[in-house]
């Protein structure tokens, strides 16, 4: 394969973005090589800048639920550009995605938009921290929630501990709010409820996604739940990947828990830069400028991303049964590679939940970040490499998860497949 111009834009990015990219994650560090530089995309495909053509299946880590240049997502954003781009005023299309939204959940009377991910899961730390007057919080080893201090911590395995920062920068002072607890392991959150009396929430992605996929246990939910109401804890369900992606109503749809704050991100911007937080009256009341929480944002709720977010969440609502389709599509990609790698003696762990879809070069069945890092990362680098040469784009890390958008259509499935299995035996 050619890639001779990525080669060379890399090169140049290099000398003035550090890492040449402005997100790690995209620079193909864990699996070698160099990241290939996009030129445009359409329906399931990316074309790099030498017109190399791919399947691909990050569609932008998420948001792009009906892949690239969705011509109704398009058409939205066009007019909206028109009127202009932004004002710093409200805009009537605020109200409507809100109401979109907040009509679908009954744990929902409010939300408020953000511009990414990050922003939306840190105003919910606060928002928490502000109505419950309590300054610790618990998340799990192995969930992502954005960058931001507070969350940016990951652990030593195994015994609860107050976090520590997982990068220079973050003062341990900051940190050491944050207790650890491990996931699907309910004695390690009892632990951290036994360890501070001053825990003023409890944040999971409900599916993770962070860590490969791996979907939380419902009855594991369930007993987090209860353990939350016993000790006046919030309980925030992080659905910036899995909301609008796993079900219509994220997993919160399926395990059928209800959070007290659920954040999301990825595909209500459909393709642009929004994030959100959202929950009930009492809560969202603090906010300000009813309240003394304080969160604020030039951009939010810019009204360019809020019609893409718009159309999306139209669409995905006239359609409900898109979910079952995209499902039945992930659930064939992921029966078929775990077919081929019995076939050829490769251990592997397949997980589906909605349009998400995730596999561990791993032996055993993964349950938590523990188990996930003694995956075979080595194999997976190999199995990426390979499918990228053959035009079929994963995301570059072991860790993370694959999306199905509504335009893969069966033959391109099959046709990864195919691949998959030629590179299966060439792996094992
Ligand atoms: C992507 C992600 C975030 C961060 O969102 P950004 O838009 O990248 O800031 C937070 N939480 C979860 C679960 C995510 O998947």
């Amino acid at each position: 394969m050619n890639i001779k111009n990525s080669n060379l834009a890399f090169q140049e990015a290099k000398k003035v973005i550090p890492g040449g990219v402005d997100s790690p994650v995209r620079a193909f560090k864990s699996v070698g090589g160099i990241p290939l530089f996009v030129d445009r995309a359409k329906g399931a495909y990316l074309l790099d800048i030498d017109d190399n053509k791919y399947i691909d299946f990050v569609q932008s880590w998420g948001p792009l639920i009906f892949g690239h240049c969705d011509a109704a997502i398009e058409e939205a954003v066009i007019e909206a550009v028109k009127k202009g781009l932004s004002f710093g005023a409200p805009t009537t299309v605020e109200t409507l995605l809100a109401q979109e939204i907040c009509d679908m959940f009954d744990n929902i009377d409010k939300i408020r938009f953000v511009s990414s991910g990050t922003e939306a899961v840190m105003s919910a730390i606060r928002l928490a921290r502000g109505y419950t007057k309590k300054d610790d919080i618990v998340k799990f080893e192995g969930c992502y929630h954005g960058h931001s201090d507070s969350l940016l911590v990951q652990a030593g395995s195994g015994a609860v501990t107050f976090g520590t920062p997982s990068s220079p920068g973050v003062p341990s002072d900051f940190t050491k709010h944050t207790l650890l607890a491990k996931y699907n392991d309910i004695q390690s959150v009892k632990k951290c409820f036994e360890t501070s009396n001053d825990i003023a929430c409890v944040i999971i992605e409900p599916i993770a996604g962070n860590m490969g996929l791996v979907p939380a246990d419902i009855e594991f939910l369930d007993r987090l739940r209860k353990l939350c109401d016993k000790n006046g804890a919030l309980l925030i369900f992080d659905e910036v990947m899995s909301g609008f992606r796993a079900n219509l109503k994220g997993a919160s749809g399926i395990v059928n828990i209800a959070a007290d704050i659920i954040t999301f991100g990825k595909v209500i911007g459909g393709g642009m830069p929004v994030g959100a937080f959202a929950s009930r009256n009492e809560i969202m009341d603090k906010l300000s400028p009813d309240g003394p929480v304080y969160q604020a944002g030039t951009l939010s709720g810019n009204p360019v991303a809020m019609s893409a977010g718009l159309a999306s969440l139209k669409k995905l609502k006239q359609n409900p049964l898109i979910y079952k389709e995209l499902e039945q599509k992930a659930n064939k990609l992921m029966n078929a590679f775990q077919k081929i790698a019995e076939k050829n003696h490769i251990p592997l762990q397949i997980n589906v939940r909605g349009s998400m879809f995730g596999f561990f070069f791993n032996d055993k069945k993964v349950l938590n970040f523990d188990d996930a890092l003694k995956s075979d990362t080595e194999m997976f680098a190999k199995f990426h490499s390979k499918m990228i040469d053959n035009g079929v784009y994963f995301a570059c890390s072991q860790f993370e998860t694959g999306f199905i958008s509504t335009v893969i259509n069966d033959e391109m499935i099959n046709k990864t497949i195919e691949i998959a299995e030629k590179i299966f035996k060439e792996l094992k």
